[in-house]
């Protein structure tokens, strides 16, 4: 194990340590949000249940642990104290922040907001909109303002950068007043992922945001296309839950909301039952067993049936989108790839774009299939359309935002 130097302790100062909550998870990152340095990050996984395993990373040397962890608030003890052994104390640090991200901000939270009493309440009143997920977010504040009293917490929202969706493409077609009496409407999520790649999109042609056309494609575990008009999303493919849109790992995507009314008649399933169907039973894994998406290219070219299904309709759905996005935005400067399937599944960026040569889109195969952790762009040069593929860093958007916050 190697701890920090002195030097390292100073170098701390203005860190952010930015936390991210799941129901049985917390990931976490120690970083310098004005030069991107992270000096540990970690995973606990298992919290509450019968083998917790923690791996920490300081320095660049990883351990795993093993130990009881019965709840958020031991995981953070147990994060506090590998910190140390690694030569980083969290409370002498001179930390700036805390930054959380906070799946659902409602209507309520437009922006990195310090979390006050009263914005913690809120934040809790507005947690039916995301039951599975502002509550473990709760519990990770809760946490850290008991062993980290002393620092100052920011709410990062994943829905902030979507608030100011056009009304036509943040409303659904339902009852006006049951819509108004129960917050449904379009919310989006991976705002901070989407609102990151699009400036770094736009840095890496060396042009204002402001000025360009852009849609994002978070190809992750979950899944979410933006549209990204001078700056500003003007549509997102995530709706009230993350539930909507694209085909996901293990998440429907958009599905027909009569087949709820079916599989409850008549299949008898409960209103829990399709909520873990559709969350977590779903998607590419419903499809053909695996979410995996490297365990479904590499099925899919052994010859598998399921996983050449799972994987068609999994592009079926991204080429709607892009084509919904396409005409919405009138024309489109940049189409960017990020996350883990779209940083790293080639094939899918090319089936995703392919036969678009006709809207000024061409990628070029030799640039699509250099494996890299850089931004690149992967259209040819006389793609009108920049296709390029940004590497997602939501840890460091949320630090620099918490950061912005505090030092005002
Ligand atoms: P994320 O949620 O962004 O961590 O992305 C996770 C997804 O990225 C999983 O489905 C992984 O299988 C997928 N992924 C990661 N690396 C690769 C790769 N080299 N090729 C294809 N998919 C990948």
């Amino acid at each position: 194990m190697s701890g920090a130097d002195p030097v390292d302790q100073q170098r701390l100062a203005g860190a952010v340590l930015v936390v991210n909550a799941g129901s049985s998870s917390l990931k976490y990152q120690l970083v310098d949000p004005d030069t991107a340095e992270v000096f540990a990050d970690g995973l606990a996984e298992r919290i509450g249940e019968s083998a917790p395993v923690i791996t920490h990373t300081a320095f660049g040397v990883e351990r795993v642990v093993t130990e009881p962890v019965a709840d958020h608030l031991a995981a953070i003890a147990v994060v506090v104290r590998l910190m140390r052994e690694s030569g980083l104390d969290l409370r002498a640090a001179g930390l700036s922040a805390v930054g959380h991200r906070v799946v659902h901000g409602g209507r309520s939270f437009h922006a990195p907001t310090v979390i006050t009493e009263k914005v913690r309440s809120e934040i809790e009143r507005i947690a039916p909109l995301a039951p599975l997920h502002n509550p473990p977010n709760l519990i990770g504040i809760d946490a850290v303002t008991e062993l980290l009293p002393e620092v100052p917490q920011v709410a990062v929202f994943d829905t902030a950068f979507f608030h100011d969706l056009p009304d036509a493409a943040a409303t659904y077609a339902l009852d006006a007043q049951v819509a108004a009496e129960h917050g449904v409407r379009r919310y989006g999520f991976h705002g901070t992922s989407h609102q990151y790649v699009s400036r770094r999109a736009a840095e890496f042609l060396g042009r204002p945001d402001g000025q360009l056309r852009q849609i994002v494609l978070h190809l992750g575990n979950g899944a979410s296309a933006s549209a990204i008009d001078g700056g500003r999303a003007v549509d997102t493919s995530m709706g009230m839950t993350p539930l909507e849109g694209l085909v996901m790992g293990t998440r429907t995507g958009d599905i027909d909301p009569g087949i709820a009314f079916q599989l409850h008649r008549v299949g008898g399933m409960s209103v829990d039952q399709l909520d873990r169907l559709y969350n977590k039973g779903s998607g590419l894994y419903g499809l053909c067993g695996d979410n995996d998406f490297r365990t479904v290219l590499q099925r899919r070219s052994d010859g598998d049936a399921a996983a050449d299904l799972a994987y068609r309709v999994y592009v079926h759905r991204l080429r709607h989108y892009i084509g919904a996005y396409l005409v919405e935005l009138g024309g489109v400067d940049a189409i960017t790839f990020t996350a883990g399937v779209g940083e790293n599944a080639a094939p899918v960026r090319a089936d995703a774009l392919a036969g678009m040569e006709a809207f000024g889109i061409a990628i070029d195969p030799d640039r699509n299939a250099v494996r890299s952790k850089e931004s690149r762009r992967i259209s040819t040069d006389d793609s009108a359309v920049a296709v390029l593929v940004v590497p997602t860093n939501e840890e460091l958007e949320i630090a620099r935002q918490a950061a912005g916050v505090v030092r005002g």
